[in-house]
Parts: structure tokens; C-alpha cells; sequence
């Protein structure tokens, strides 16, 4: 029988490289947390319909990339294309809205799942943290959520990505702009499923990469023209915070987003290193979304950060993420009884927090200082019979060579000293 393959357009992570997965999940949520966003998880899976109302009948996300299925109850379920419209789900279903303590403030890290064509940077099974603030129409929530957003793609060391943003209008201005755009876009050499798009979501037209399309649009009513005074309002002081807080931004009036839910602010994040799949990540304002999943009017924000790209990021830009070696402490027994020694002193060193390992099946020196030298470990403990006699272990220091015998009653709080 030949051996099984990951599906189509999906990986694992295996070590070493799943440590900079790990890594990167970490520095994303990182200043969420510091920053009054809790922790929210919900299932992989939900009724369809979360999701057709929620993402939008109209979008790729719901037309064409959605994974769903019949269960042998017969509800239809989709696997999770994103996550707002779950977290939005579960903080409704949860009351998080009615304790009084608005904007609620989540957090979240999981697979997303989309049937896409697969390529660099595009999976069908990938990974995001994104971050919600529900509740609360405040220009200072979508500048906190961009600049935490800014924060977080910094401390991993990235630089090469830039921060696109632009309005979408709220239910007053956007109609108005939409008819506009829609009797400018009839008008033009577009195919079959591009013209129904016209009456269906008229603003992803403008998204289209293809250079025939682009071309004809150059004339097309710009959104910000028709932007109302409470928008634009809005908008200015949102850009007046980024600017204060020194967080970079590019206006970008073409940039509509592939999800129907957003109002107002909508941002991306796109790094330069990447090629056609230059989104790191995106997000914006979603004040209407509560109500279309059948919710009480909650104005939100909210972004979501690739992992797979921003891993990919990283290693365009060629930063090495500065991981410390997991073991500190690895133990190579010399024979039975250094065996049973030794594997007692590393579970003592383990439960003092001193993270250790073993070399396990009994192998001779060579192939365990092998292993001890892979495992990055600073010390090693090596112990046979002659030493276990004397009643000492032999102590490794691995950066400096040096090596001397340390009494085996004291070898664990010897270690903890050494290793602070
Ligand atoms: P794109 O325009 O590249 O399809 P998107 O607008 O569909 O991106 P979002 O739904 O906003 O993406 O998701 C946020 C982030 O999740 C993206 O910026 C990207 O980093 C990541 N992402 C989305 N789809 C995929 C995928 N199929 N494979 C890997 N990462 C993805
Ligand atoms: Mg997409």
C-alpha cells in the first residue's frame, strides 16, 4: 500500500519550522492580550447559513470556497472560511454584549478552511489570530486595532509591509455611491459573470486584477467623493490617530475587501516580499453585520492575520526569529542503573521547571552527545557506573567545553543555580 499525502493544498508543520508557527501566533496575539482583548474559541464548524449571511451570498468566500456538508442528521454545516462571523455568533449567543462592558474584546487563533486554487501562499487549510472589538463605533477602537496590528508585525521584525486604508461608507453614503458605480459599470466591456456582479456587489468589481478591467475603471466615481460628513469625519480621525501614534498608512480608495460585511474603516495589511499573494492581512469596521445574523445593532471592528503568510513574510525578508533551544538540561546514562538515576534527576529538574530530556533506548555516548547537541541543550548530564560509585554525575557546560563532576544530591540545584 503506497503511504498517505496531506490533501490538496494543505501542509504540516512539523519541527523545526512549526516552532516559528508557534512563535508568530504568539507575537500576534501578544499585545491583544496586553491590551484588554480575551481569549474566545469556537468550533471549527457552523450552520451554513452563519456564513452565507454573515460573509455575504455574493462573495468567492460563499460562492465558490466554502467546504460544506450534510451531517448524517441532515443540518448543513460549512467548515469555518473565517472568523468574525463566529466570534460574532458565540459573543451574541454568550450575552457578552449585555454585561454592561462594551466594546466586548476578543481574541482568537485557529484553522480557516477555503477550497482554493493552491499556490505560494494560498491553502485550503490555513491559519489566522484575528481580534474583534465588538459594540462600539469609536475611531480610536479601529486606530487601536491597526496600530496593535503594526505593533505585533514589528516585534516579529518585519518591515517590508505597508498598511493600506480607506473608507467604505456607512448605510447613508454607500447606496448612494453604489448606483452611481453600478450605471457607470453597465456601460462597460465586462464578461457574463463580472456584469452580474455589477448588480450584485458592484463594489468588488473595482477589486478586479485582471489589466482589461482595470483599464476601463480608471474613470469610475470615486467612493470618496460621495462619502458622507459623518464618514468622512469618522475617517479623518481615524487617520489622525494612526499619524499621531506614528503608525504609517497609505490611502488606497480602490481597496474593498472580499468580505460583504464591512462599513467605513477597511485596512490591509501587504507585504512587498510576496508576490501576487501580498496580503499579510485585513480588517475593518463591520457595523452592520449583528443585525444581518440576526443580532441588536452592535457597531464592530475587527481584523484577522495570516500565519502561513506572515511565516512566509518573515522568510522573505530574511529574519530569523530568535527562538531560545527548548531543552536546558539533557541527560545521557551510561547503563542500567545511570539510567534509572538519571531519568530520576530529569523528572526532578522538570517539576523545579528546568526543562529537560533524555537520551531514551539505552544508545552509546557518541549517539547521545549527538542528540544532546541537536537538542540545543546547555548542560549535559552524563553519568556510567564508575561515577554513580563516587556518587557524582558528570556536568557539561556545552558553550564553554567544560566539564566537572558534581555530586549526584546536588546536581538539580546546582543547574537551577547555574541556569538562573
Ligand atoms: P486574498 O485577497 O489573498 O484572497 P482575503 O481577502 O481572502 O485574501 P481575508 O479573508 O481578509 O483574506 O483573510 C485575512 C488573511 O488571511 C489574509 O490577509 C491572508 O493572510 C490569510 N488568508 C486568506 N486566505 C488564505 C489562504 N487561502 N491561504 C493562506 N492564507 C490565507
Ligand atoms: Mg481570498
Amino acid at each position: 500500500m503506497s503511504t498517505f499525502q496531506a490533501p490538496k493544498g494543505t501542509y504540516d508543520l512539523t519541527p523545526p519550522r512549526s516552532a516559528t508557527f508557534l512563535a508568530v501566533r504568539e507575537a500576534i496575539s501578544a499585545p491583544l492580550r496586553d491590551s484588554g482583548y480575551g481569549y474566545i474559541e469556537t468550533p471549527g464548524f457552523e450552520n451554513v447559513e452563519l456564513f452565507a449571511r454573515g460573509v455575504g451570498e455574493s462573495t468567492d468566500i460563499v460562492t465558490k470556497e466554502m467546504y460544506t456538508l450534510t451531517t448524517k442528521g441532515g443540518s448543513q454545516l460549512a467548515l469555518r472560511p473565517e472568523g468574525t462571523a463566529s466570534v460574532l455568533r458565540a459573543a451574541l449567543e454568550a450575552n457578552l454584549h449585555k454585561a454592561g462592558n462594551l466594546p466586548v474584546k476578543l481574541w482568537y487563533s485557529g484553522s480557516y478552511y477555503r477550497y482554493e486554487r493552491p499556490q505560494a501562499g494560498r491553502y485550503r487549510h490555513f491559519s489566522q489570530v484575528g481580534a474583534e472589538a465588538i459594540g462600539t463605533e469609536d475611531p480610536a477602537l479601529d486606530a487601536e486595532l491597526i496600530i496593535l496590528a503594526d505593533q505585533a508585525y514589528r516585534s516579529l521584525g518585519l518591515r517590508q509591509f505597508r498598511i493600506l486604508l480607506n473608507s467604505l461608507g456607512d448605510k447613508e453614503c454607500r447606496p448612494v455611491y453604489r448606483e452611481a458605480l453600478q450605471s457607470f459599470l453597465r456601460d462597460l466591456d465586462l464578461d457574463e459573470e463580472t456584469r452580474r456582479r455589477i448588480e450584485i456587489n458592484p463594489l468588488r468589481v473595482l477589486d478586479d486584477k485582471r489589466a482589461d478591467v482595470q483599464k476601463q475603471l480608471t474613470d469610475a466615481p470615486k467612493l470618496r467623493d460621495y462619502l458622507c460628513d459623518a464618514c468622512k469625519a469618522y475617517h479623518e480621525e481615524v487617520r489622525a490617530l494612526l499619524t499621531a501614534a506614528g503608525v504609517a498608512f497609505e490611502d488606497d480608495e480602490k481597496l474593498v475587501r472580499g468580505l460583504d460585511y464591512y462599513t467605513r474603516t477597511t485596512f490591509e495589511f501587504v507585504h512587498d516580499g510576496l508576490g501576487s499573494q501580498s496580503a499579510v492581512g485585513g480588517g475593518g469596521r463591520y457595523d452592520g453585520l449583528s443585525e444581518m445574523i440576526g443580532g441588536p445593532v452592535l457597531p464592530s471592528v475587527g481584523w484577522a492575520l495570516g500565519v502561513d503568510r506572515t511565516v512566509l513574510a518573515l522568510e522573505a525578508e530574511g529574519v530569523e526569529l530568535d527562538l531560545p533551544a527548548t531543552t536546558s538540561v539533557y541527560a545521557v546514562p551510561l547503563g542500567e542503573e545511570a539510567r534509572r538515576v538519571l531519568f530520576g534527576v530529569v523528572t526532578e529538574l522538570r517539576r523545579a521547571g528546568i526543562a529537560a530530556d533524555f537520551a531514551f533506548g539505552g544508545r552509546g555516548l557518541k549517539g547521545a552527545m549527538k542528540s544532546a547537541n541537536r537538542s540545543g541543550a546547555r548542560y549535559t548530564l552524563v553519568a556510567g557506573e564508575r561515577d554513580l560509585a563516587e556518587g557524582v554525575v558528570q556536568l557539561k557546560d556545552m558553550e564553554s567545553g567544560e566539564q566537572s563532576a558534581v555530586p549526584l544530591t546536588e546536581a538539580a540545584a546546582e543547574l537551577a543555580k547555574r541556569l538562573g
